[in-house]
């Protein structure tokens, strides 16, 4: 039978290798970590696994602050998205611009006007606060916002169509991530789904011949996950809110991405706008405000006076309300479209999904000697051009042209597949996880999102792969 010889704790609370890890984790938690050490040194020895004799307090010390540093390092980490994917909503979706972390930081920091109009000194509504920024984006004539678009989806079904019948086309009835079905939001929101038309072609007279008495509302979903191609038919927006209008209808528009401004003018594929939704004749709009628009998680519900006010009174509204940073971070990205000319240098979003191929591609030449080099041999490392995507369900078949460093292992066939799973999970190692993707029997990192250079070649030579 070994013996084991341990410090006791209270010799090892007073070693000097431990006096450092008092001062910076507390007393407490040093006082956990060692016991819980110690103990599991006892069994290991009692089960035969571990054969030491003597463990000196600076080894213990050693352990025990490696453990506390583990432990203290925060859950949500900061990560490199080098997947091509630029609003990726695994990986938080929008970033978001100086002004508006700035406008968080002081709602954080200081109490606020949130429900408190200055003006009179009365009591406020946290919906004015952007109110008047979005009506003069959008010409809406009312707002309010939520948690994010599916709550504003839900709350607008609830609020405008609960015991009647939801008409939508059966091309519209989509998935989206996570769970959400346009479906199973009716039937949650009390609305009777009533669907008309076929997968690829829907027709007006195909809505004309389901409106009846039972009928609540006609709601039209913006297929952005996902395109119909070939022999389609879908009715547009302004005759279907002709024909909503003419039986009493309102017709909602959820539009998901929903841009506040043609992307086109930055060279991006067409989204449409809530402007022209509403110009189209669409009675309330609902979109996110973290994808195109490129600023908090929020769900935007925009349209007729009255239809927001039964909107806002609905008890669920109250369930759904966003959060004083959320409202402080939106009212400064909006702040940002008034000048659509700077638009693309001041908002991340939008300067990553402008950012001239060319430029990407000169920053993949630039970095290759680098990585090649820590990876060696093994890897054969080039700068290519590569396809990336705008994500969130924007524009689901377009890619955006950029640039990568495209990494194939120097292997046979059978072992590729291994190779690449462990690069990728050294690269997940990193002190800032780098997260790229893997395709056609390569790891390819779009440099597209990489603006802090030097951040990620510090610490290349962290990575550990063993070849
Ligand atoms: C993304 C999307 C939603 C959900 O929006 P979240 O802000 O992620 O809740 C709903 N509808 C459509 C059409 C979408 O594209």
């Amino acid at each position: 039978m070994m013996s084991l010889r341990l410090p006791s704790i209270d010799g090892l609370l007073r070693h000097p290798a431990c006096l450092p890890l008092a001062e910076r984790h507390g007393r407490e938690s040093l006082l956990a970590g060692l016991r819980q050490l110690l103990d599991e040194l006892r069994s290991a020895v009692l089960s035969g696994q571990l054969s030491a004799v003597e463990i000196s307090p600076e080894v213990l010390a050693g352990r025990v602050g490696e453990r506390l540093a583990r432990q203290q390092r925060s859950n949500v980490r900061r990560v490199f998205n080098l997947t091509g994917t630029v609003l990726h909503t695994n990986l938080g979706r929008a970033l978001l611009p100086d002004e508006a972390i700035e406008a968080v930081h002081m709602a954080a920091r200081y109490p606020l006007n949130l429900e408190f109009d200055l003006a009179s000194g009365k009591r406020g509504d946290r919906d004015d606060l952007i109110e008047g920024l979005i009506r003069e984006l959008t010409g809406a004539e009312a707002v309010t916002v939520v948690n994010n678009n599916a709550a504003a989806v839900l709350l607008t079904l609830n609020s405008l169509g609960a015991r009647k019948e939801g008409v939508i086309s059966r091309g519209e009835l989509i998935e989206i991530g996570g769970a959400f079905r346009i479906p199973d939001i009716m039937a949650r929101a009390g609305v009777r789904l009533h669907e008309v038309g076929t997968t690829n072609r829907t027709h007006a007279r195909d809505y004309e011949a389901a409106i009846s008495p039972r009928s609540g509302l006609i709601m039209r979903v913006h297929a952005s996950n996902y395109s119909i191609e070939g022999f389609t038919a879908r009715v547009p927006t302004a005759e279907l809110a002709e024909l909503a209008h003419r039986h009493g209808l309102p017709l909602l528009e959820d539009l998901g991405s929903g841009s506040l401004l043609d992307l086109t003018r930055w060279g991006l594929p067409a989204e449409p706008t809530v402007r022209q939704a509403l110009l189209d004749g669409a009675d309330i709009v609902t979109f996110s405000g973290d994808k195109l628009l490129g600023g908090p998680q929020a769900g935007l519900i925009v349209g007729r006076k009255e239809l927001i006010a039964k909107i806002k009174k609905n008890p669920l509204k109250r369930a759904l309300r966003v959060d004083k940073l959320t409202l402080a971070a939106l009212e400064a990205v909006l702040g940002l479209y008034r000048d659509p000319d700077r638009l693309a240098e001041r908002l991340p979003s939008l300067r990553l999904l402008t950012r001239p191929q060319a430029d990407i591609f000169a920053q993949a030449s630039r970095l290759q000697p680098a990585l090649a080099d820590v990876l060696g041999e093994t890897w054969n490392v080039s700068a290519v051009h590569a396809l990336g995507m705008i994500g969130s369900g924007s524009q689901p078949v377009a890619r955006l042209p950029s640039a990568a460093l495209c990494l194939r292992p120097q292997v046979s066939k059978r072992l590729r597949g291994r190779c690449l799973l462990t690069l990728e999970a050294a690269l997940r190692a990193l002190p800032i996880p780098v997260l790229g993707r893997i395709d056609d029997d390569a790891l390819w990192l779009d440099l597209r999102q990489l603006d802090d250079e030097p951040a990620w070649l510090a610490q290349l030579p962290h990575l550990q792969v063993d070849s």
